[in-house]
């Protein structure tokens, strides 16, 4: 089968690889219809998350159709359509049964304190084989996999699998109460779908800042008011915005500054592809072009949302940081009684009713899905992905293309 894989910092293939059998009982074998490229997989393929295994398909996003279930596999059968989660859990550890499947207890072949295990990812996650394939294994299908009901599109289903979650996640974490004020920082796919997760978790009234105007263009079609971090002082903005009170939620959609290149990645390499998980990050602050050393100073975003939240406000971080950074505006928000809540997606938790949410027809998270490129096209779409072409949202690859 075709698949993308990851060989080097910088090297990605399209080849001929064996397709995945079954290798444990509670395996499924899925037959993806639709795939998707997302932000993380650049910094695999740049090197900022580093630790990837030569050899590995990547891709964390997926939707397709049971072709093969194994014998513990009783809630599936062929035929039966899915969109399988970013991340893998056991669906039975206390973790998973409390809705923290990001934490699985038994996921991570590393062990229980070995990290959050994903699709496509470096050896810490798992070195799982990615989605970016004709066919994919799944491991604990049982509970990880989520049937998609009649009339919701691969489409639309392909958000749910990461992106949407993983929104809906942030104004959770965010602590979103109805009539609240909510800044969204980062208006890339993530934060887009933070800005409609806002609304829908009952936000008052929603500020998007980012400095790219196909986004910041988005987010007023959404009806967020936008902020401009290129033309305005984005905290003084959001301070005007709010008759000097600040907002009372804030959504890191950014994470880790997107410019500053991580250390021991030759420059150009860096350059070669973008950063960012979300595809949505300042890049204020590193103007200077000084080496960056992780953990040195607080991210911009970090101090941008602890400045312009409100006293007693709470901020919800969804943008990655590495487990490098150590630093963050702890005092500002010490001293301003701030609630900071910060996490990987529990995805699973989360994608059964955003899917019942969206085939009820109020929600539609596909208007985001801007291209959709066949596989074999995949090198291109990278590279046009990581320039940032104008328009390009989220990317979904058709493997059967
Ligand atoms: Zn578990």
């Amino acid at each position: 089968m075709k698949a993308v894989v990851w060989h080097a910092v910088g090297d990605i293939q399209l080849e001929d690889v064996p397709e995945p059998k079954i290798q444990a009982p509670t395996d499924a074998i899925v037959k993806i219809t639709t795939s998707a490229m997302c932000g993380t997989d650049l910094h695999l393929i740049r090197g900022t998350m580093p630790g990837m295994k030569d050899g590995t398909i990547i891709g964390h996003e997926a939707v397709g159709e049971v072709v093969e279930a194994g014998t513990g596999v009783r809630n599936f059968s062929t035929g039966d359509r899915v969109v399988i989660p970013s991340t893998i859990s056991c669906g039975y550890c206390s973790y998973c049964r409390a809705g923290y499947q990001a934490q699985c207890d038994n996921a991570n072949p590393g062990g229980k304190l070995a990290g959050t295990a994903f699709f496509g990812g470096p050896e810490a996650a798992g070195a799982f084989d990615g989605l970016q394939a004709e066919y994919a294994r799944v491991p604990y299908a049982s509970t990880s996999l989520v049937p998609i009901p009649p009339g919701v599109s691969d489409a639309q289903a392909i958000m749910v699998s990461d992106i949407f979650p993983t929104a809906w996640f942030g104004a959770k974490l965010a602590e979103i109460r109805t009539g609240d004020t909510v800044a969204v920082f980062g208006a890339g796919p993530v934060g887009q779908l933070a800005i409609l997760s806002a609304y829908l978790q009952g936000a008052g009234r929603v500020i998007a800042v980012d400095h790219n105007t196909d986004r910041l263009a988005l987010a007023q079609a959404q009806h967020a008011e936008i902020v401009d971090f290129d033309t305005e002082e984005p905290v003084a903005a959001i301070q005007d915005l709010t008759g000097g009170i600040g907002v009372d939620r804030v959504i890191d959609a950014v994470g880790v500054d997107a410019e500053r290149p991580a250390t021991g990645v030759p420059a150009e390499q860096a350059q070669q592809f973008d950063t960012e998980q979300q595809q949505a990050a300042p890049e204020g602050n590193t103007t200077g072009g000084g080496q960056w050393v992780p953990g040195d100073a607080p991210s911009q975003v970090s101090q941008w949302a602890a400045q312009a939240v409100a006293k007693a406000g709470s901020i919800g971080i969804i943008g990655v940081y590495p487990q490098t950074i150590s630093s963050y505006p702890i005092g500002v928000v010490m001293n301003k009684n701030l609630t900071v809540k910060a996490g990987n997606c529990n995805h699973r938790h989360y994608m059964p009713g955003l899917l019942r949410l969206i085939a009820e027809g109020g929600v539609d998270p596909a208007l985001l899905l801007t291209e959709n490129e066949p596989m074999t096209d995949v090198m291109a779409a990278y590279r046009e992905f990581d320039r940032r072409e104008p328009g390009w949202i989220k990317v979904a690859l058709n493997p059967a293309a």
